[in-house]
This record gives C-alpha cells, sequence and structure tokens, in this order.
C-alpha cells in the first residue's frame, strides 16, 4: 500500500465530517471536479457519509444542504480532518 493509500484508509475510517454518521465513510477529494482537469490529491481527502457525499439535497455533489447548515466549507472541513488524525 502506498502512502496516500494509507491516507485514505485512514479518512475512510472517521465518522462522516458534517454528520457525524459513524464509519466507514466515503474519501471525498475535496473541490472535485472544479479544479480544470485535475484531481485533487489524495490527501486532500475528508470523510463523508453517502447522504452527505452523493445525496441529491444533502449531498457535496449534490445542492450541498448539510454544508450550509453546518456553515462549513470543505478547506475547513480537510483542515479538521487532519487535526483529527495527525494533531
Ligand atoms: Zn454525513
Ligand atoms: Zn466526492
Amino acid at each position: 500500500m502506498t502512502k496516500a493509500q494509507d491516507h485514505i484508509t485512514k479518512v475512510k475510517s472517521l465518522p462522516c465530517a458534517l454528520c457525524g454518521q459513524h464509519a466507514p465513510s466515503d474519501a471525498h477529494h475535496i473541490l472535485e471536479g472544479r479544479i480544470k482537469g485535475r484531481k485533487c490529491s489524495d490527501y486532500c481527502t475528508i470523510p463523508l457519509c453517502k447522504d452527505c457525499h452523493q445525496g441529491e439535497r444533502n449531498g457535496i455533489h449534490g445542492q450541498q444542504i448539510m454544508l450550509k447548515i453546518m456553515k462549513e466549507n470543505e478547506l475547513n472541513l480537510l483542515a479538521k480532518t487532519i487535526e483529527k488524525l495527525y494533531a
């Protein structure tokens, strides 16, 4: 396993960064699809449950309702993820 894969495994073992749903979570690459032609590094991933990730209304790939309710943004969630794993 590469170090990046190892990191992703750790991210997936954390509860959802938005609603706290228990692991396993999806590892979402922040700003995915919004940086033209580039995929974010595997180190730029945050743990999300299915609904906060892919949900049509709540999801980060949907209408991002949970992000708005929690008054969060993807960069801050990334910081919290790093803090949980390494601080
Ligand atoms: Zn969630
Ligand atoms: Zn995603």
